[in-house]
């Protein structure tokens, strides 16, 4: 029996994988959970699973749960407070740690996971995009796997498997283009309603605003080409709105390998769980005659200018990724709580991107000094715009 703790597991990738596990009936044990504040989500969770700890951030949240736990004489142990995700990392003894948390603030706990040689399934794409080649270092010194949970990862993952990483000529990435890839209106008009309203993905808020400025391409280009060591100018991306072919993979004689399946993320968890082994599961087969039509088309770096600054920063290296992702991060909740227009995400990551001195090193130190330069550099601009 596998034994995994999943970090964020009140978020929607989090109550996925939860769901996956408890069809797998015995293959996987969960021995931690940790959330931000979700307690009301964690409690059904707790019930459940009956994991060994938990680790709550919020203080005032975990002292609820604490409570809870005492009245209902149950026996999981309660971490509260920030530091209380890299404690239940440490000290579970378990086989993988599924890091499902949004933001740069997953980092730590990746990195407290894999230096306890825990193996990582990675849905945190920020951590990889800002500190990826330290972690990729970090995960090879300790023996550790790295195994991608995104869609499009997974499918790059599936296309070379047993192949040799030096015979790829090209990744070809695709993107569903979001709710405005065909908009024609004034985006700076752009609600935050009409932006949640995803086309083929359900998925959280952070990650929904960043599809809909393809800013979530962007970083998962730099995320692609950190994890499988491959130039971010052998990326391409492709927007194919059907979400029904998940990436592609050229090899140098001409074959293009592609996974495709039904739009449903319970498969790329359930490859990462089991992986090497592969599983039946509940996902809808996949009717090609149903679906009728596969488009592709060529995206508009000018219409989607977060695409372009994605390639700028994986090309200038060093810490201009990490500031580019928590400009991103600073805009896209300043978006989400009404503070500034669709268009300012775009002009507050130019902007911060622009006035940044890289550091020219790549040690844990110098991302969060960058980091953080880069969110107060970003909240500084709220007022200017
Ligand atoms: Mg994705």
């Amino acid at each position: 029996m596998k034994r995994i703790i999943i970090l964020g597991s009140s978020g929607s990738i989090g109550r996925q994988t939860l769901d996956v596990i408890s069809k797998m009936r015995g293959y996987i044990k969960v021995e931690g959970l940790a959330v931000n504040s979700n307690v009301e989500v964690l409690k059904s969770q707790i019930k459940k699973f009956k994991p060994a700890m938990v680790s709550v951030s919020n203080f005032e949240a975990a002292e609820n749960l604490k409570k809870w736990c005492i009245l209902n004489n149950i026996k999981t142990i309660v971490y509260s407070g920030n530091e209380s995700l890299e404690k239940i990392v440490t000290l579970s003894i378990v086989d993988m740690v599924l890091v499902s948390i949004v933001g740069a603030i997953g980092l730590k706990s990746v990195v407290a996971a894999i230096k306890t040689k825990k193996n990582i399934a990675i849905a945190n794409k920020e951590s990889i995009v800002g500190a990826g080649y330290y972690i990729v270092n970090l995960a090879c010194k300790m023996g550790v796997s790295i195994l991608p949970v995104d869609s499009e990862l997974s499918a790059i993952f599936q296309c070379c498997n047993g192949e040799k990483k030096s015979q790829i000529k090209r990744i070809i990435l695709t993107a569903s283009g979001g709710p405005f890839y065909k908009y024609s209106k004034d985006f700076s008009k752009i609600t935050v309603e009409q932006t949640l309203n995803h086309p083929t993905w359900k998925m959280g808020k952070k990650i929904t605003v960043d599809s809909a400025t393809l800013m979530n391409k962007g970083l998962e280009a730099i995320e692609v080409s950190i994890l499988f060591g491959i130039p971010i100018n052998k990326i391409e991306i492709v927007i194919h709105p059907q979400s029904i072919v998940h990436s592609l993979v050229e090899y140098i004689d001409g074959s293009v390998i592609a996974q495709l399946s039904n739009p449903d993320m319970k498969l790329p968890i359930q490859y990462a769980l089991t992986y090497p082994e592969r599983m039946s599961s509940n996902i809808k087969s996949l009717s090609l005659w149903k679906v009728e039509k596969l488009e592709f088309y060529k995206p508009d770096f000018n219409k989607f200018p977060c695409l372009k600054f994605a390639y700028f920063a994986a090309n200038k290296g060093y810490t201009m990724p990490a500031v580019m992702n928590a400009a991103n991060e600073v805009a896209v909740e300043a978006f989400l709580n009404k503070r500034i227009k669709f268009t300012d995400i775009v002009k507050i990551v130019e902007k911060t991107m622009k006035n940044h001195e890289i550091l020219k090193n790549m040690s844990l130190n110098s991302f969060y000094q960058a980091d953080l330069w880069a969110r107060q550099y970003a909240e500084k601009l709220f007022e200017k715009i």
